[in-house]
């Protein structure tokens, strides 16, 4: 292949281009970014940068030693428009076209929005966090819908800031379909010993100048509103390309679409019919993918260590393995009324998954156990 083209110019897209470099490919490789900047991490933005303790230049995925040795051709602030995989051609939003032999799309998402709440904050990009953390003035009511990581983690990093934060969930405790009800319930915790009015079971509906309006008919007065709603696949570029998307790229299990020159990574590769939203698996997905590109066939699968952290408050919460609902859930170190903490879940006698909290050295042990099983779907 004499040129690469890699779509979407975060994570996915610059481990795809390092790994390109470290299997030996050496011909051309394109990296298109619909936003203006150089490749930058995202886990700081609702975290130490939204903050303010954490620069901007500590957000660079590239020092300018990798800028070089990569010999990547940016084109940066262009947006990818369409795939033309008959004409090995991707169009461009400037008019302007890339042929390209070999395709890796990596355009992961964009922040979900909710109808009814236009003028709300949502948290994805540097310029969002940038937006947001501007109105996070001293004496700002905040009010985040949704109580997922992001929220959860936007709302601890408000209460550093001293505001006060009111979090609203839908669901009965946050977090509660990915960690079920006890650890959601830890979750919960956390947000109120620290401060926040966490409210869950509520519907909120829409917003205005006064605040944001629930489905009782009450008000929650706000000044600020962000909505922390999930991600939706960027994957409407690829309309009319003949490749399968629906909540991500279709893939088989070694990132290969159906064209065995086009490959998908990151957040956007829905790889054997799931997909998932975490830093880890946009990281360890580049190996694979590349490889099968470079072969021209399937010759790596990918099996996801289904590894997530998140930082809440005093917490540091880890996750790995793929637990289901049925899993039956033991506390190993610790118990869940304490700062720290490890549990894990059990099938048929193996551990599946491992949860904790404050505690990285039990985790890391026990989650090379919880990475014998596959994912479960
Ligand atoms: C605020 C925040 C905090 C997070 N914290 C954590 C954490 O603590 N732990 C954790 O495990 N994960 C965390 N994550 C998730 C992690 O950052 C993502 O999993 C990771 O960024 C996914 O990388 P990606 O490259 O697949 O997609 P993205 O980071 O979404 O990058 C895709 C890029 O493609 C661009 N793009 C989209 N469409 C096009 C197009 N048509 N043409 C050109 N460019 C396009 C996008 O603008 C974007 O720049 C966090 C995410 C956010 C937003």
């Amino acid at each position: 292949m004499k040129r690469i083209a890699v779509v979407g110019a975060s994570l996915a897209g610059v481990r795809a281009a390092q790994e390109l470099r470290a299997q030996g490919y050496d011909g051309g490789v394109v990296l298109i970014g619909d936003e203006p900047h150089l490749p930058y991490d995202r886990p700081p933005l609702s975290k130490a940068f939204l903050a303010g303790t954490a620069s901007r230049e500590s957000l660079d995925l590239l020092d300018t030693g990798d800028l070089a040795s990569l010999a990547l051709d940016f084109r940066l602030g262009v947006r990818a428009t369409g795939l033309e995989p008959g004409n090995r051609r991707i169009l461009l939003s400037d008019g302007g076209s890339v042929h390209a032999d070999g395709v890796v799309i990596a355009t992961g998402g964009r922040a979900r929005t909710l109808p009814g709440f236009a003028g709300a904050h949502t948290l994805r990009t540097v310029d969002d966090a940038l937006a947001l953390r501007s109105s996070l003035v001293p004496g700002v009511r905040v009010v985040i819908v949704g109580a997922g990581f992001i929220g959860a983690e936007v709302a601890s990093t408000c209460r550093s800031l001293g505001l006060d934060v009111v979090v609203l969930e839908a669901l009965a405790a946050p977090l509660t379909s990915v960690l079920g009800p006890a650890l959601a319930a830890v979750c919960a915790r956390l947000h109120l010993e620290h401060g926040t009015d966490l409210r869950c079971g509520v519907s909120a509906t829409g917003m205005d100048a006064a605040g944001v309006h629930l489905a009782d008919g009450s008000l929650v007065p706000a000044d600020v509103v962000v909505v922390g709603a999930g991600m939706t696949p960027a994957t409407d570029w690829l309309a009319g390309s003949g490749l399968k998307v629906g909540n991500g790229v279709h893939t088989d299990a070694g990132l290969v679409t159906e064209l065995p020159q086009v490959v998908a990574v990151g957040d956007v590769a829905r790889y054997g019919g799931q997909r998932h939203e975490h830093w880890t698996n946009a990281s360890e997905q580049a190996p694979v993918a590349v490889a099968n590109l470079l072969t021209g066939h399937t010759s790596r699968t990918y099996t996801p260590s289904g590894y997530v952290w998140s930082d809440q408050y005093s917490g540091t919460l880890q996750l790995a393995g793929h637990p289901r609902q049925d899993d039956s859930l033991s506390f190993v170190d610790g118990d869940p009324s304490s700062a720290s903490f490890v549990a894990t879940w059990q099938r048929d006698g193996e551990i599946v998954g491992v949860f904790a909290l404050n505690n990285a050295k039990v985790f890391n042990r026990l989650r090379r156990q919880a990475l014998r099983r596959p994912a479960i779907v």
